[in-house]
């Protein structure tokens, strides 16, 4: 009998409804992961309440305080009681409005999850109102309520963060570390709204002070120094309803890590693939494949095209079509580069003790000086040490000394320093600043002109061949030395793109036809790509069951191997099975035909090659390095030429 009633007996429910401050600790550990996430909501929402000017105040790496001050619309004392209540906003009235957000947020979940994990406290006065209103929270509970005196806006302070948990409070890393992160969320929040003032104080230091109306392009020099503004490539295009405003750096300035992409759609901070990979694929042959660009893309489009509800900080998106973004964004910036001049100098650093003893003791005691200063973990995540050399060697110290906190801009400078191993190549490219002007390029006659007075300086009438590889000239100011077979590879290039663009590529009919067998793979892709074969001069027709016959050959290919090239053009093909992008696949089959159709290293060549060679430079509009990345021409300027006999 007991047994039974046992048997009967309810089992309480294992299963049970979180309470609040629980399901709000949940939701901040995917929203807020660390002050600088508190940083980013905050500004978020003073940009939403239309601020003119935002002040970001921050102690001991946010952990202490975090401080938000606004001078936008401000709060009524009921919107301060709801704004800190889960799922209170002031964004979104229907699920309509979700297709389509205009405002940085919309979850209503940010002030929600900070007071769920901090003591928090918002101050607010509305225009008109005569005196201000206050809330005060601690862990979600309501602490105080009440009149303050406080300016038009809103001023929010986060104190304590993550006082209530424990393991992520342990987790936050030294105050330099969530200083560094902090800045990175603060320059992306003020490279996107360069018409609002902002100002950053960090430790009761001010450390950023940026006017209200400036320019994208001001703000970027700000942050990353004015040689660099200065070197960037304006790009503006608005096309099939997306609008890009982009400011690329020159091949010199590539980085190890993509760390300075910056990628924005309607004024948010995002990641893309898509995008990422347009950039990388706008720079190929520019730039070493292991290399990154720097960029800063500025995207405007209908936000019914962009679903901004897709991640917990919104930094990922999903197109209504991505292949429209990935086209304008490769076709913007491939078409720049192709107008730039792109050349590059060379510099030579002074063989093996790169940095004297006397100065390298000079920089340890600095190093140790500012590692001291700057705590246990100097380098922040913005500015590792494994950050590349070959930028600029001294940006830092040379930019505007508010841009960087000193002691991080000393760190990053010393980094480099001494992270420019004696080991890296002795000859490194630099940029010649003054001809990469920060001007839109345009392509009208002046452009060409300054190109080619430009080449006429570099490139003398006379070149000697040398080891069957280089041809070596004089120069205005000095020696280049151009690698033969990257230069002809370089204007069969051009040739065989001009020609592909204008129609069809001329090809010539072979005395005899060549038989080719095919693999299966192979002719499939000879069915998907039969109209690309077309208008590249290739004619082919099936000849037995699995073999094809080759009647014609591209004209300008006529010394080339037929079998050799058709093998590695189905490779190619067959790489690019999955790239939706034509115009990415005509480039890849049209580099591969340049290589083919070009001296090779170690071909000998008679003076009137060499001279017909050097006179075809001018056809190619972009230059330095080959369509694999590698240099396609060196030069050493005479003070190099000094340097290195001592005449200096
Ligand atoms: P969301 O930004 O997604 O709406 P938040 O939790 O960040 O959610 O903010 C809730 C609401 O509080 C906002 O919708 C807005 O109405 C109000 N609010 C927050 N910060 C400010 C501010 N600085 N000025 C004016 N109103 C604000
Ligand atoms: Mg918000």
């Amino acid at each position: 009998m007991v047994e039974v009633l046992e048997q009967f007996a309810p089992v309480a429910s294992r299963i049970k409804i979180l309470p609040d401050l629980l399901v709000n600790k949940i939701a901040a550990g995917e929203v807020i992961e660390r002050p600088a996430s508190v940083v980013k909501e905050l500004i978020e929402n003073s940009l939403d309440a239309g601020a003119g000017r935002i002040a970001l105040i921050v102690d001991d790496g946010g952990r202490q305080l975090i401080r938000v001050v606004d001078n936008g619309c401000g709060m009524n004392e009921e919107e301060l009681r709801l704004c800190v209540l889960p799922h209170a906003t002031s964004k979104l009235l229907s699920d309509e409005d979700l297709g389509a957000i205009r405002t940085m947020g919309f979850r209503g979940e940010a002030l929600a999850s900070i007071a769920a994990v901090s003591h928090l406290r918002i101050a607010s006065r509305m225009v008109g109102a005569i005196e201000g209103r206050e809330v005060r929270m601690s862990g979600d509970q309501f602490e105080a309520c009440g009149a303050t005196g406080c300016a038009v806006g809103t001023s929010i302070e986060v104190r304590d963060l993550f006082f209530n948990m424990p393991a992520r409070r342990k987790f936050l890393r030294g105050g330099s570390t969530e200083v560094g992160h902090i800045n990175e969320q603060f320059a992306r929040l003020a490279l996107s709204h360069p018409q609002v003032g902002m100002e950053l104080t960090v430790n009761s230091r001010t450390t950023q002070n940026l006017p209200s109306g400036q320019s994208r392009l001001e703000r970027i020099s700000r942050f990353y120094g004015p040689e660099l503004a200065a070197a960037l490539m304006h790009i503006s295009r608005s096309e099939r309803g997306l609008t890009i405003d982009a400011y690329a750096a020159p091949p010199v300035h590539s980085r190890a890590t993509p760390q300075w992409q910056y990628i924005f759609v309607n004024g948010r901070f995002i990641r893309d693939r898509h995008i990422a990979h347009a950039v990388k694929e706008s720079y190929r042959g520019l730039m070493e494949p292991s290399r990154h660009a720097v960029v800063f893309l500025f995207l405007e489009i209908d936000p019914e095209q962009v679903d901004v509800n897709v991640h917990p900080t919104k930094v990922e998106v999903r197109w209504a079509d991505s292949n429209l973004v990935y086209s304008q964004v490769l076709s913007a910036l491939r078409e720049t580069f192709q107008r730039a001049d792109l050349v590059t100098p060379l510099r030579f650093r002074p063989r093996g003790d790169s940095i004297d003893s006397v100065e390298e003791e000079r920089m340890r005691a600095e190093l140790a000086a500012v590692l001291k200063e700057a705590g246990p973990t100097p380098n922040s995540g913005a500015f590792s040490p494994s950050t590349d050399s070959r930028f600029a060697t001294d940006r830092a110290s040379q930019s505007d000394p508010s841009a960087l906190p000193a002691s991080m801009a000393d760190a990053e400078r010393l980094w480099r320093s001494f992270y420019a191993s004696p080991a890296a190549p002795q000859v490194e490219a630099y940029s010649d600043l003054s001809r990469a002007s920060g001007a839109p390029i345009d392509p009208s006659a002046t452009q060409v002109d300054r190109f080619d007075s430009h080449i006429a300086n570099l490139i003398p009438p006379r070149a000697i061949q040398m080891h069957n590889l280089y041809l070596v000239a004089e120069s205005d100011d000095g020696i280049v030395i151009i690698d033969q077979h990257a230069l002809h590879e370089r204007v069969m290039y051009e040739q065989f793109r001009e020609r592909f663009t204008n129609g069809t590529l001329e090809s010539q009919r072979m005395l005899l036809p060549e038989t080719m067998r095919l693999t299966p793979e192979q002719s499939a892709l000879l069915d998907a790509n039969a109209e690309l074969l077309r208008k590249l001069g290739i004619e082919l027709t099936p000849f037995g069951a699995d073999s094809v016959a080759i009647h014609s050959f591209p004209a300008l290919m006529k010394d080339a191997d037929v079998q050799e090239f058709m093998r590695d053009l189905f490779d190619r093909l067959a790489q690019s099975a999955g790239e939706t992008q034509t115009e990415v696949v005509v480039h890849r089959v049209l580099d591969l035909m340049a290589c083919k159709a070009a001296v090779k290293a170690g071909d000998s060549l008679t003076q009137e090659e060499i001279q017909s060679l050097m006179a075809k430079r001018h056809l190619i509009e972009k230059s330095t390095s080959c369509p694999h990345g590698r240099p396609t021409i060196l030069r050493l300027t005479k003070t190099d030429l000094n340097r290195q006999f001592k005449r200096t």
